[in-house]
C-alpha cells in the first residue's frame, strides 16, 4: 500500500512501526459550533483511510481529540454564562450525531483536551527542563530558534517561515514572531486551571501532541488533519514532540484537501461561505448522498469544489448502486467477488486512497454486467461474485441498501413457476428456481405443494 507523506511530499510504501497494526492521530473538531461539510471532507478522508487499511488486514488504532479549550468556545462560554463543559456539551453531542448521520466510523479513542491538562503540563515541563522554553508575563512560550528542523513539514525556508507565520496580537511578549505559546496566562474572566506553570491554560498546539503520545506512543504510524493543518499545527506538534522525546514523532503525515464553495473558496466559518450537514438534511438530501460526494467527488488530495450538481450526481450514482443490488437480488453465498474488477478497486485504494479511480472501475463493470444480466448470460457463480463485489466495494463506500427479499416476492415467483410447469415450460420453471436459489430461497417440491426455505 502507499500513501502520499507531506513530510516527504511522496508517495511512499507504507509501513507500521508495529507489524499489521497501524496507530492514527486525527486532528478532531474544535467544538464551538456545528461542524461544516468542509470539515466533514476531512472527516470522510480520515474514514475512508481507516476502512482501507481494515480493509487491508491491518487493525486500527486511531484518536481523534476534541478541542474544547481555544479562545472562541471561552469566549462563547463566557458570552452564555456557563462553563466550558455546558456550553460544548450540545455541540459535542451534535458532532457525533453527523458522525453517524454521515456513516463515519467511530475511533478508538476520542480524548478531550480539557480533561488531559496534566498530560499537557507534564510534556511542557519536560520541554522547560531541556531548555525549549522561556516565559514572559506568566505564559509559556516554545522557542523554535531551539529546534533546528522547524519547517520540515510545511516546507518552508526561513523567509517563507516569517511571511507565514501568523501573529498573536495576544502574544506582545515573544522573543521571535514565530514561537508559539504552550500555555497561556489567564485573563481576567477566563476560565483557567491552577498548575505549577502557573494559573493559566493551555495553547491548542501542546493538546495534540500530549493526547496524540498518550495513546499512541511517542511514535506511531499516521497523523492526519485538513492542508490548513500542516503549518503551523502540525509544525508545532513536531517541533514540541520531538524537543520534549528526542524521537522520531509521525511516520506518515497526510492531509486532505480542501472542500471550496462554488466560487473557489475554501468554505470556512471565517468566510461565512460554508454550509452544515444539518442544512442539507433540512433541505432534503439524503446523508448518504452527501457522504458520497464529498468521499468520491475527487482525489483526496484536490480540492473538491461543493455544488447541488455534485450532490445530484451523487444521488444517481447511488441510484445505479441501489438498482444493481436489486437486479442481483440478494444472494447470502459466501462468493468471492469478482477477482479482476476487486483486484483493479484494491489497486485503485492502495495507490495512495484513489478512490474516484475505484468507483471508475466498479462502474464499468456493472454496466458491462448489467449487458450481461439482460442478454441472459450470467451464471448464478456470476452474480454471487458480482453481489460480494458490490458488498466489498459497499464496506468502503457505504452508501448502497441491499433488498431483502420479501415473502410476497417468494410467493409471486412460486405461483409463476406452478404456471410455467402447468404449461409443460420446464425450462422456465428451472430458471425461476435458479432465479430463487441465486435469492438464498430454496425450493422443495411435496405432495402438499411447493414449500420454501431460506438458505445461507
Ligand atoms: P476545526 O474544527 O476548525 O479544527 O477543523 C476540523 C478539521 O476540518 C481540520 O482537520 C481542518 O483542517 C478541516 N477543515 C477545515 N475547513 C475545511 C475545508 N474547507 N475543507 C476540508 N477540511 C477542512
Ligand atoms: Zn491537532
Amino acid at each position: 500500500m502507499r500513501l502520499h507523506n507531506t513530510l516527504s511530499g511522496q508517495v511512499e510504501e507504507f509501513k507500521p512501526i508495529e507489524v499489521g497494526h497501524v496507530r492514527m492521530y486525527t486532528c478532531g473538531p474544535t467544538v464551538h459550533d456545528y461542524a461544516h461539510i468542509g470539515n466533514f471532507r476531512t472527516f470522510l478522508f480520515e474514514d475512508l483511510l481507516r476502512r482501507v487499511l481494515l480493509q487491508q488486514g491491518y487493525r486500527v488504532t486511531q484518536v481523534m481529540n476534541l478541542t474544547d479549550v481555544e479562545d472562541r468556545i471561552i469566549k462563547k462560554a463566557a458570552e452564555h454564562g456557563q462553563t466550558i463543559d455546558e456550553f460544548t456539551e450540545k455541540y459535542i453531542e451534535a458532532f457525533f450525531e453527523d458522525l453517524d448521520t454521515l456513516r463515519i466510523e467511530r475511533a478508538e479513542h476520542y480524548p478531550r483536551a480539557t480533561e488531559h491538562i496534566f498530560e499537557m503540563v507534564s510534556l511542557i515541563d519536560l520541554l522547560n527542563e531541556k531548555g525549549h522554553t522561556y516565559v514572559t508575563d506568566g505564559s509559556t512560550y516554545f522557542r523554535i530558534a531551539s529546534f533546528p528542523r522547524y519547517g520540515e513539514l510545511a516546507h518552508l525556508d526561513h523567509a517563507g517561515l516569517k511571511a507565514g507565520a501568523r501573529v498573536d496580537v495576544d502574544d506582545y511578549g515573544k522573543d521571535d514572531p514565530r514561537d508559539f505559546v504552550l500555555w497561556k496566562a489567564r485573563k481576567p474572566g477566563e476560565q483557567s486551571w491552577e498548575t505549577p506553570l502557573g494559573i493559566g491554560r493551555p495553547g491548542w498546539h501542546i493538546e495534540c501532541s500530549a493526547m496524540s503520545m498518550k495513546y499512541l506512543g511517542e511514535s506511531f504510524d499516521i497523523h492526519t488533519g485538513g492542508v490548513d493543518n500542516i503549518f503551523p499545527h502540525h509544525e508545532n506538534e513536531i517541533a514540541q514532540s520531538e524537543a520534549a522525546t528526542g524521537k522520531p514523532f509521525v511516520r506518515y503525515w497526510m492531509h486532505a484537501q480542501h472542500l471550496q464553495d462554488a466560487m473557489g473558496e475554501k468554505m470556512s466559518k471565517r468566510l461565512k461561505n460554508f454550509t452544515t450537514l444539518r442544512d442539507l438534511v433540512a433541505e432534503g438530501y439524503q446523508p448518504r448522498a452527501i457522504r458520497y460526494a464529498l468521499l468520491t467527488g475527487a482525489h483526496y488530495r484536490s480540492p473538491l469544489a461543493f455544488s447541488p450538481e455534485l450532490l445530484k450526481a451523487a444521488d444517481s450514482a447511488i441510484k445505479r448502486l441501489d438498482e444493481f443490488a436489486v437486479r442481483l437480488g440478494p444472494i447470502p453465498t459466501e462468493a468471492e467477488p469478482t477477482p479482476d474488477v476487486r483486484k483493479r478497486w484494491d489497486d485503485a485504494l492502495k495507490d495512495d486512497l484513489n478512490l474516484p479511480a475505484a468507483v471508475g472501475h466498479l462502474f464499468e463493470f456493472i454496466k458491462a454486467f448489467n449487458t450481461r444480466l439482460e442478454s441472459g448470460k450470467a451464471t448464478p457463480e456470476e452474480r454471487a461474485g458480482a453481489m460480494a463485489m458490490l458488498r466489498h466495494a459497499n464496506r468502503i463506500l457505504d452508501v448502497v441498501e441491499f433488498p431483502e427479499v420479501v415473502d410476497a416476492e417468494v410467493d409471486r415467483l412460486i405461483a409463476e413457476r406452478q404456471a410455467a410447469r402447468d404449461r409443460r415450460d420446464f425450462a422456465r420453471a428451472d430458471e425461476i428456481r435458479q432465479q430463487l436459489l441465486g435469492m438464498g430461497i430454496q425450493l422443495d417440491d411435496t405432495k402438499d405443494g411447493t414449500r420454501w426455505k431460506r438458505v445461507r
